[in-house]
Protein backbone atom coordinates (compact mmCIF):
# COMPACT_ATOMS: atom_id res chain seq x y z
CA UNK A 1 0.00 0.00 0.00
CA UNK A 2 1.59 3.82 -1.02
CA UNK A 3 1.93 6.23 1.67
CA UNK A 4 -0.04 9.10 1.32
CA UNK A 5 -0.36 11.80 3.17
CA UNK A 6 -3.51 13.57 3.93
CA UNK A 7 -2.54 17.51 4.35
CA UNK A 8 -0.35 19.41 2.67
CA UNK A 9 0.12 23.12 1.27
CA UNK A 10 1.00 24.53 -1.95
CA UNK A 11 1.06 28.08 -2.96
CA UNK A 12 2.85 31.32 -2.69
CA UNK A 13 0.99 32.66 0.48
CA UNK A 14 1.34 35.95 2.76
CA UNK A 15 3.20 34.00 5.47
CA UNK A 16 3.20 30.15 3.92
CA UNK A 17 5.19 29.79 0.28
CA UNK A 18 5.53 26.19 -1.18
CA UNK A 19 5.87 25.26 -4.47
CA UNK A 20 4.16 21.63 -6.15
CA UNK A 21 7.85 21.24 -6.96
CA UNK A 22 9.32 21.65 -3.23
CA UNK A 23 6.12 19.30 -2.34
CA UNK A 24 6.91 16.69 -4.82
CA UNK A 25 10.68 16.75 -4.19
CA UNK A 26 9.55 16.44 -0.23
CA UNK A 27 7.45 13.49 -0.80
CA UNK A 28 10.28 12.16 -3.30
CA UNK A 29 12.56 12.28 0.00
CA UNK A 30 10.29 10.81 2.14
CA UNK A 31 8.97 7.77 0.11
CA UNK A 32 5.33 9.21 -0.02
CA UNK A 33 3.47 8.60 -3.21
CA UNK A 34 0.33 10.96 -3.10
CA UNK A 35 -0.26 14.21 -1.15
CA UNK A 36 -3.84 15.83 -0.41
CA UNK A 37 -2.90 19.34 -0.98
CA UNK A 38 -4.51 22.61 -0.62
CA UNK A 39 -4.18 26.45 -0.67
CA UNK A 40 -2.49 28.72 1.82
CA UNK A 41 -2.90 31.78 3.83
CA UNK A 42 -5.48 34.69 1.59
CA UNK A 43 -6.22 32.03 -0.58
CA UNK A 44 -8.04 29.67 1.96
CA UNK A 45 -9.45 32.99 3.48
CA UNK A 46 -10.50 35.45 0.23
CA UNK A 47 -8.86 34.68 -2.89
CA UNK A 48 -10.59 31.25 -3.21
CA UNK A 49 -10.80 31.02 -6.84
CA UNK A 50 -7.72 31.96 -7.44
CA UNK A 51 -6.12 29.37 -5.14
CA UNK A 52 -8.64 26.64 -6.02
CA UNK A 53 -7.38 27.40 -9.97
CA UNK A 54 -3.60 26.56 -8.96
CA UNK A 55 -4.41 23.70 -7.05
CA UNK A 56 -6.25 22.27 -9.82
CA UNK A 57 -3.76 23.38 -12.05
CA UNK A 58 -1.17 21.15 -9.73
CA UNK A 59 -3.55 17.94 -9.76
CA UNK A 60 -3.70 18.05 -12.99
CA UNK A 61 -0.21 18.06 -14.06
CA UNK A 62 0.61 15.10 -11.55
CA UNK A 63 -2.10 12.93 -11.36
CA UNK A 64 -0.95 10.75 -9.93
CA UNK A 65 0.71 12.00 -6.81
CA UNK A 66 -1.79 14.81 -5.73
CA UNK A 67 -5.52 15.45 -5.29
CA UNK A 68 -6.55 18.63 -4.35
CA UNK A 69 -8.75 20.50 -2.01
CA UNK A 70 -10.84 23.13 -2.71
CA UNK A 71 -10.47 26.28 0.02
CA UNK A 72 -14.09 28.05 0.33
CA UNK A 73 -14.81 30.81 2.71
CA UNK A 74 -18.99 30.40 3.90
CA UNK A 75 -19.24 33.93 4.16
CA UNK A 76 -19.19 34.04 0.56
CA UNK A 77 -22.33 32.54 0.61
CA UNK A 78 -24.31 31.78 -2.70
CA UNK A 79 -20.99 33.17 -4.47
CA UNK A 80 -18.94 30.43 -2.32
CA UNK A 81 -21.57 27.61 -2.79
CA UNK A 82 -20.71 27.76 -6.86
CA UNK A 83 -17.01 27.94 -5.87
CA UNK A 84 -17.11 24.74 -4.90
CA UNK A 85 -19.12 23.05 -7.47
CA UNK A 86 -16.91 25.09 -10.32
CA UNK A 87 -13.97 23.56 -7.95
CA UNK A 88 -15.58 19.95 -7.69
CA UNK A 89 -16.23 20.09 -11.53
CA UNK A 90 -12.54 20.67 -12.34
CA UNK A 91 -11.40 17.66 -10.61
CA UNK A 92 -10.54 18.50 -6.91
CA UNK A 93 -11.78 16.15 -4.34
CA UNK A 94 -13.43 17.92 -1.38
CA UNK A 95 -13.94 20.78 0.54
CA UNK A 96 -11.15 22.76 2.53
CA UNK A 97 -11.95 24.77 5.75
CA UNK A 98 -10.00 26.40 8.37
CA UNK A 99 -12.94 28.27 10.03
CA UNK A 100 -9.61 30.33 12.03
CA UNK A 101 -8.50 32.12 9.03
CA UNK A 102 -12.07 32.09 6.94
CA UNK A 103 -13.45 34.07 10.59
CA UNK A 104 -16.90 31.64 11.66
CA UNK A 105 -16.97 29.01 14.05
CA UNK A 106 -16.94 25.14 12.45
CA UNK A 107 -20.62 24.65 14.24
CA UNK A 108 -22.44 27.86 12.87
CA UNK A 109 -25.12 26.84 10.36
CA UNK A 110 -23.25 29.30 8.17
CA UNK A 111 -21.07 26.51 6.63
CA UNK A 112 -24.20 24.30 5.90
CA UNK A 113 -24.53 25.10 2.35
CA UNK A 114 -20.64 24.24 1.56
CA UNK A 115 -21.53 20.57 3.68
CA UNK A 116 -24.81 19.97 1.73
CA UNK A 117 -22.68 21.12 -1.81
CA UNK A 118 -19.92 17.90 -0.13
CA UNK A 119 -23.18 15.47 0.70
CA UNK A 120 -24.61 16.17 -3.01
CA UNK A 121 -21.34 15.47 -4.72
CA UNK A 122 -20.40 12.73 -2.01
CA UNK A 123 -16.87 14.05 -1.11
CA UNK A 124 -15.61 14.94 2.23
CA UNK A 125 -14.38 17.79 3.83
CA UNK A 126 -11.01 18.95 5.78
CA UNK A 127 -11.32 20.89 8.57
CA UNK A 128 -8.41 22.76 10.14
CA UNK A 129 -8.70 22.00 14.16
CA UNK A 130 -6.75 23.42 17.70
CA UNK A 131 -7.50 27.05 17.32
CA UNK A 132 -10.15 28.50 20.15
CA UNK A 133 -12.99 29.69 19.42
CA UNK A 134 -13.49 29.36 16.08
CA UNK A 135 -11.70 25.38 15.11
CA UNK A 136 -12.56 23.23 18.37
CA UNK A 137 -13.56 19.54 17.92
CA UNK A 138 -16.40 19.37 19.36
CA UNK A 139 -17.58 21.78 17.32
CA UNK A 140 -17.16 19.67 14.06
CA UNK A 141 -18.59 16.44 16.21
CA UNK A 142 -21.40 18.75 15.77
CA UNK A 143 -21.42 19.32 11.90
CA UNK A 144 -20.33 15.63 12.10
CA UNK A 145 -23.97 14.40 13.74
CA UNK A 146 -26.31 17.10 11.30
CA UNK A 147 -24.36 15.82 8.29
CA UNK A 148 -23.76 11.62 9.09
CA UNK A 149 -23.38 11.10 5.29
CA UNK A 150 -20.37 13.26 5.00
CA UNK A 151 -17.25 12.32 6.17
CA UNK A 152 -14.78 14.73 8.21
CA UNK A 153 -11.57 15.31 8.31
CA UNK A 154 -10.42 16.43 12.06
CA UNK A 155 -7.29 18.37 11.10
CA UNK A 156 -4.19 18.15 13.41
CA UNK A 157 -6.30 16.00 15.91
CA UNK A 158 -7.45 19.52 18.28
CA UNK A 159 -3.46 20.26 17.79
CA UNK A 160 -3.16 22.33 20.29
CA UNK A 161 -5.17 23.85 22.23
CA UNK A 162 -7.88 21.35 22.13
CA UNK A 163 -5.85 17.88 22.22
CA UNK A 164 -7.79 16.77 25.09
CA UNK A 165 -11.11 16.66 22.77
CA UNK A 166 -10.10 15.11 19.46
CA UNK A 167 -11.09 11.26 20.83
CA UNK A 168 -14.06 12.16 22.88
CA UNK A 169 -15.42 14.27 19.72
CA UNK A 170 -14.28 11.60 17.27
CA UNK A 171 -16.24 9.26 19.50
CA UNK A 172 -19.78 11.49 19.23
CA UNK A 173 -19.86 10.78 14.95
CA UNK A 174 -18.61 8.00 13.09
CA UNK A 175 -17.89 10.17 10.07
CA UNK A 176 -15.06 11.93 11.47
CA UNK A 177 -11.50 10.58 11.07
CA UNK A 178 -8.23 12.05 12.58
CA UNK A 179 -5.20 13.78 10.75
CA UNK A 180 -1.83 13.17 12.48
CA UNK A 181 0.05 16.02 11.81
CA UNK A 182 1.67 18.35 14.65
CA UNK A 183 -0.12 16.42 17.32
CA UNK A 184 2.57 14.60 19.66
CA UNK A 185 2.86 10.64 18.82
CA UNK A 186 1.14 9.99 21.95
CA UNK A 187 -2.38 11.29 21.23
CA UNK A 188 -2.38 9.59 18.08
CA UNK A 189 -1.25 5.79 19.82
CA UNK A 190 -4.58 6.83 22.63
CA UNK A 191 -6.66 7.42 19.56
CA UNK A 192 -5.73 4.20 17.93
CA UNK A 193 -6.68 2.37 20.95
CA UNK A 194 -10.00 4.23 21.77
CA UNK A 195 -11.08 4.71 18.14
CA UNK A 196 -9.13 2.29 15.96
CA UNK A 197 -6.59 2.51 13.42
CA UNK A 198 -9.29 2.87 11.05
CA UNK A 199 -10.23 6.28 12.00
CA UNK A 200 -6.80 7.62 11.74
CA UNK A 201 -5.01 9.63 8.82
CA UNK A 202 -1.62 10.00 8.37
CA UNK A 203 -1.02 14.06 7.21
CA UNK A 204 2.26 16.10 7.65
CA UNK A 205 1.02 19.75 7.10
CA UNK A 206 3.99 20.44 5.06
CA UNK A 207 5.42 23.18 5.03
CA UNK A 208 4.66 23.59 8.29
CA UNK A 209 6.22 20.38 9.69
CA UNK A 210 8.47 17.81 7.61
CA UNK A 211 7.14 14.60 5.80
CA UNK A 212 10.25 12.49 7.32
CA UNK A 213 9.41 14.17 10.56
CA UNK A 214 5.65 13.06 11.30
CA UNK A 215 6.15 9.52 9.36
CA UNK A 216 8.46 8.75 12.15
CA UNK A 217 5.76 10.00 14.33
CA UNK A 218 3.52 6.56 12.83
CA UNK A 219 6.85 4.31 12.60
CA UNK A 220 7.12 4.83 16.49
CA UNK A 221 3.36 3.95 17.65
CA UNK A 222 2.84 0.64 18.76
CA UNK A 223 0.49 -1.06 16.47
CA UNK A 224 -0.33 -4.44 13.95
CA UNK A 225 1.28 -4.06 10.49
CA UNK A 226 -2.23 -4.19 9.03
CA UNK A 227 -3.40 -1.18 11.09
CA UNK A 228 0.08 1.01 10.59
CA UNK A 229 -1.10 0.25 6.67
CA UNK A 230 -4.34 1.63 7.45
CA UNK A 231 -3.02 4.68 8.95
CA UNK A 232 -0.26 5.48 6.31
CA UNK A 233 -2.50 4.70 3.20
CA UNK A 234 -5.62 2.83 2.89
CA UNK A 235 -8.14 4.78 4.77
CA UNK A 236 -6.70 7.69 2.84
CA UNK A 237 -7.65 5.83 0.07
CA UNK A 238 -11.26 5.31 1.02
CA UNK A 239 -11.45 8.63 2.66
CA UNK A 240 -9.90 10.72 -0.75
CA UNK A 241 -10.40 8.52 -3.95
ZN1 LIG B 1 -2.55 23.01 7.17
Amino acid sequence: MPTIDSHCHIGAGVRKSVTTDRLLRAMDDAGVERAVVCSVDQFIAVSNREGNDEVARAVRAEPDRLWGLAAVNPWFGDQGVEELRRSLDAGLSGLKLNSHLQGFVLSDPIVHPLVEVCRNYDVPLYAHTGTPITAEPFQLAELARTFPEVTMVMGHMGYTDFWYDAVPAALQSENIYLETSLIDFMNIQTAIEKLGAHRILFGSDFPESDLSLELEKISMLEMSDADRGLVLGANAQTVWA
